[in-house]
């Protein structure tokens, strides 16, 4: 793991590159100064060279070879300031040189081509250019050289300049880069500062925004949204603890108080037996609660997420059906089921779809009354289908339709012992159709009955084909 901070490793970033620029940008602007010295005195010491060449032709034109050495001084004079030159002839006897020209070793006598050299001699550095001049029968080499050495001082500073330049500007790079990832990165502290200080019990704190917009803003809008929804959930919970808390309360005082009733007096077996009966009538009741609850907080409802399948959704109402009539018959109650014609092909979950039938048809016979009727019919209707289980029973006012699928709500909240009612049973059904892709949706007249309707997509085309003739089949 990287250990660095941000800060740190952003200075390091821009001092290096900083760096990087003024070596690249020094190398280039010293080669250039001294590619550029060097070919300005090139240039004048060829000049120089074929001026001495044209000098010595002239010289063979008019007959006038005997006293060159003379002429040549007298030539000299003639040469750019700072230029002197040196002629020897084929021998490699002196012909002519100044005095300045004695410190510059002499050129050999060999060479065909113009050759440069450099020479460094008693502090001073010399640029020289050699050649050979074919005069007539005569063979001289003429070389010209030129005192570089304030050239060389000069290019020497540059270099100077640039190596000191390299560690001050790193330096200060590093400062600059510091201060700057510090005015930067600075939001972020705030953020982390902030952030450290929300917890469960401080869910209301939001990070403050700057206003501008940027990507540290949006940052802490995200943040902000998933603290609304975590501040949210968190809420649900403690209100879904409180419910749940209180909702067994109620059958753990009764079990208590029967309990604690009966020990008084233990000998009256009649009355031993209603109490027994009471007590496991209340703990059957807690147990289907605890169930509920348990399905209801484990939000992904576990043992219905299972793998998406391809069902048929009639095939499954039918099978049902025999159950949910001998539950109404129970009660007196007549269950009609009707089904449309073909197969209902549903890519979901059969258990799902069976568990929201049971949990309607339970509510269907609890509320309606001895000789009452509950209408099972499925149905399609262009690419949806679904169940709808219409009961002749005490309906639902208008008030309280949109609430009945929340968490232990309940019409009526007057409870009778084992009457299995939880203000659970719609909720889930609910959940369950929510993470499976269903809906639901009640119809009902106070006094006249209810209607709720489940409904699905249909398959696929395909999905629908396979149904009914499966393709392995
Ligand atoms: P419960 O366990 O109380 O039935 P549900 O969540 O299943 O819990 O239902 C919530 C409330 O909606 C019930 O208490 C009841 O008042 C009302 N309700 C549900 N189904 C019907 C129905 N078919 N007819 C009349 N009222 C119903």
């Amino acid at each position: 793991m990287n250990s660095y901070t941000i800060r740190f490793r952003l200075t390091l970033w821009y001092s290096g590159l900083v760096v990087l620029t003024v070596l690249l940008l020094g190398a280039a602007v010293y080669g250039a100064a001294a590619w550029g010295v060097r070919e300005a005195a090139d240039q004048e010491l060829v000049s120089g060279l074929n001026g001495i060449d044209a000098f010595l032709q002239h010289k063979l034109a008019i007959h006038d070879m005997d006293n060159l050495g003379e002429e040549l001084r007298e030539h000299s004079a003639l040469m750019p300031r700072g230029k002197m030159f040196r002629v020897l002839d084929a021998n490699g006897k002196l012909v002519y040189q100044p005095d300045l020209m004695i410190p510059v070793a002499s050129a050999p006598t060999n060479a065909r081509d113009l050759q440069g050299a450099n020479q460094l001699r008693s502090g001073h550095s010399y640029r020289t250019m050699s050649r050979i001049a074919h005069v007539g029968t005569y063979l001289f080499t003429l070389q010209a050289a030129v005192d570089q050495t304030q050239y060389d001082q000069l290019l020497n500073r540059i270099m100077f300049l640039l190596v000191c330049c390299i560690p001050v500007g790193g330096c200060l790079a590093a400062l600059v880069g510091r201060w700057m990832s510090g005015k930067v990165l600075a939001p972020v502290h705030r953020i982390t500062a902030t952030a450290q200080t929300i917890d469960a019990r401080h869910l209301e704190l939001r990070l403050s925004l700057q206003g501008n917009g940027d990507e540290l803003d949006q940052l802490s809008n995200t943040i902000n949204s998933m603290l609304d929804r975590i501040s949210e959930s968190y809420d649900r919970i403690a209100q879904f603890t409180a419910d749940a808390s209180h909702e067994l309360r109620a059958p753990v005082a009764v079990v208590r108080s029967t309990a604690e009733l009966l020990l008084m007096d233990i000998t009256d077996r009649t009355r031993v037996q209603r109490g027994l009966n009471d007590i496991v009538e209340e703990s059957d009741s807690m147990a289907r609660l605890l169930s509920d609850l348990l399905t209801l907080a484990r939000g992904g409802l576990e043992e219905y997420t299972g793998n998406k399948e391809l069902f048929d959704l009639s095939a499954s109402v039918s099978a049902m059906t025999p159950r949910a009539r001998t539950q109404a018959a129970l009660k007196n109650i007549k269950l009609i089921s009707e089904s449309n014609d073909g197969p209902l092909a549903v890519q979901g979950n059969q258990v799902v779809a069976e568990r929201v039938l049971m949990i309607l048809v339970d509510n269907a016979i609890r509320y309606t009354h001895s000789g009452g009727t509950i209408r099972l019919t499925t149905w399609r209707e262009d690419r949806r289908c679904g169940f709808t289980i219409v009961d002749s029973g005490i309906g639902i006012a208008k008030e309280h339709r949109d609430k009945i699928f929340e968490r232990f709500y309940r019409v009526d909240s007057a409870r009778t012992p084992g009457d299995g009612s939880s203000g659970l049973g719609l909720a889930i059904a609910k959940s369950l159709l929510d993470l499976h892709g269903g809906n639901i949706r009640v119809e009902s007249e106070l006094g006249k009955g209810s209607s709720f309707e489940v409904s699905f997509s249909v398959a696929s085309h395909e999905g629908e084909r396979n149904l009914i003739s499966p393709p392995h089949a």
